[in-house]
C-alpha cells in the first residue's frame, strides 16, 4: 500500500520524537511491503518564525491533500509573548480546519511501569486501559469570548449542538463496542445546560447500542473516581474542556506522559496523530525525550485511519518488548540507567 503523510514536527522535543517514528514507520514499510510518502510542514512557533503566522496555508492545503497528518507538538517561551499570535492556534486550526471532531486518548498502564503510578498498588492491580474520547471542535474553547469594555469582566461562552454531540456519542459507542462495550458520559448536568443536552442526545444514540452499558458522572465525581477506582472505566465520553482536563489526570495515572499517545478523527478515515505531551521545552535537543507517545499515536494512525492491524500489532508488540527488555527514557527510568530519544527508537526498531 502507498499512503502519503503530513508531518508536522513542530518545536521543541517534536522535531526529536518525530525523527524516531518515522524510522519506525519505515522500518514497518519495508517489513510488511508498504511505501510512506513524508511531506514535511511547518506549524506552531517555527511557522511563527518563517512566516509570521502559525498555521500559514500551505500547511493546512498540504494536510487536506495527504491520506493522515502526524503532528509532534509546538509551542515553547520564545513565542509566548507575541501580541494575538500564539504556536498553540495552529492546534486549533488543523483540528477545524481538517473537521477532527473526535479526541481519542487512550491511558492504559504498562505493567512494566507499575512503578511510575502515583497510586497505590492494590487500586491499580490488574491494569488500567481506559480511552477518553473528548469532543473537540465545540464547547468553550470555541465559543466566544471576549471582555467588557471597561476591562473589568471577561466571559467564555459553552455552546453545543445536538449534531456536535451525536457525533461524537456515536464515534464514543463504535469504539466501546470493540472495546469492553460500557460508555461513562462525563459532564456536569447538575448545572450546566449544554450538560443536560448531552444526556438527552446520549440517550436517543445510546437507545441503538442496546448492547453497551452507559452511566453518567458529574465531572467533579469523574476526576475523583479516576484516582479512587481508575478501573471501573472503559470509554469516557466528554466535552472538549472536560476531556481536555481528564485525560491530563489519567496520563498521570499512566506514570508518564512520555508515554501517551492521541488520534483525532473526521468523518471516514482521515486522522491527525500526536503525542498528548507537549513541546518540552525544558529537555528539547538534549536527546533525552521519550518518543514513544509518538510511536504509539503511529501506531493508532495504521490502526484507524490505514486499517493496517498487524502493523500497529507490531510497533505496540515492539514498544511492549522494549519495556520487557528493561529500556527505559529518563522519565519513566525511576532509578535505572536510562536510554536517549534515539536509543529509544533503536530499541523498537530491533524489536520489530
Ligand atoms: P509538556 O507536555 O511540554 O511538558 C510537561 C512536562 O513533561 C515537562 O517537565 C516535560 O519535560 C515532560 N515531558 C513532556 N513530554 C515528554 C517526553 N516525551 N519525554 C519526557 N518528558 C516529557 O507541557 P508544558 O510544559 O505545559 O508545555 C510546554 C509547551 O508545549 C508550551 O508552549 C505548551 O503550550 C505546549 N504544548 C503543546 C501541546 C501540543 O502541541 N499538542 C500540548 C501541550 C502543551
Amino acid at each position: 500500500m502507498i499512503k502519503n503523510i503530513a508531518v508536522i514536527p513542530g518545536d521543541g522535543i517534536g522535531t526529536e520524537v518525530i525523527e524516531q517514528t518515522v524510522r519506525v514507520l519505515d522500518a514497518i514499510g519495508e517489513k510488511f511491503g508498504h511505501t510512506f510518502n513524508y511531506t514535511y510542514l511547518e506549524a506552531g512557533g517555527c511557522a511563527i518564525d518563517s512566516t509570521g503566522k502559525p498555521l500559514p496555508e500551505e500547511t493546512l492545503e498540504a494536510c487536506k491533500k495527504s491520506d493522515s497528518v502526524l503532528l509532534g507538538a509546538v509551542g515553547g517561551p520564545k513565542w509566548e509573548n507575541i501580541p494575538g499570535i500564539r504556536p498553540e492556534q495552529a492546534l486549533l486550526g488543523l483540528r477545524g480546519g481538517l473537521g477532527l471532531f473526535a479526541n481519542l486518548r487512550p491511558a492504559i498502564m504498562y505493567d512494566q511501569l507499575k512503578a511510575a503510578c502515583p497510586l497505590k498498588e492494590e487500586i491499580i492491580e490488574g491494569g488500567l486501559d481506559i480511552m477518553i474520547v473528548r469532543e473537540l471542535t465545540g464547547g468553550i474553547y470555541f465559543g466566544e469570548s471576549g471582555r467588557s469594555e471597561d476591562g473589568q469582566s471577561a466571559y467564555d461562552v459553552e455552546a453545543y449542538s445536538v449534531p456536535e454531540i451525536e457525533r461524537l456519542l456515536v464515534q464514543a459507542a463504535e469504539i466501546a463496542m470493540k472495546r469492553k462495550k460500557h460508555v461513562t458520559v462525563v459532564d456536569k448536568a447538575n448545572i450546566l445546560e449544554t450538560s443536560r443536552m448531552w444526556r438527552e442526545v446520549a440517550a436517543k444514540v445510546f437507545a441503538d447500542y442496546p448492547e453497551i452499558k452507559v452511566d453518567f458522572l458529574y465531572v467533579d465525581n469523574a476526576s475523583m473516581q479516576l484516582v479512587r477506582n481508575p478501573r471501573q472505566f472503559d470509554v469516557i465520553a466528554t466535552s472538549n474542556i472536560f476531556g481536555d482536563i481528564l485525560s491530563d489526570e489519567a496520563s498521570q495515572i499512566t506514570g508518564s506522559i512520555g508515554m501517551l499517545p492521541s488520534a483525532s478523527l473526521g468523518v471516514g478515515s482521515f486522522g491527525m496523530y500526536e503525542p498528548v505531551h507537549g513541546s518540552a521545552p525544558d529537555i528539547a535537543g538534549k536527546n533525552i525525550a521519550n518518543p514513544l507517545a509518538t510511536i504509539l499515536s503511529a501506531a493508532m494512525m495504521l490502526r484507524y485511519s490505514f486499517n493496517m492491524t498487524a502493523e500497529a500489532d507490531a510497533i505496540e508488540a515492539a514498544v511492549g518488548k522494549t519495556l520487557d527488555d528493561g529500556i527505559r527514557t529518563a522519565d519513566i527510568a525511576g532509578g535505572a540507567s536510562p536510554v536517549g530519544t534515539k536509543e529509544m527508537g533503536d530499541a523498537v526498531i530491533a524489536r520489530l
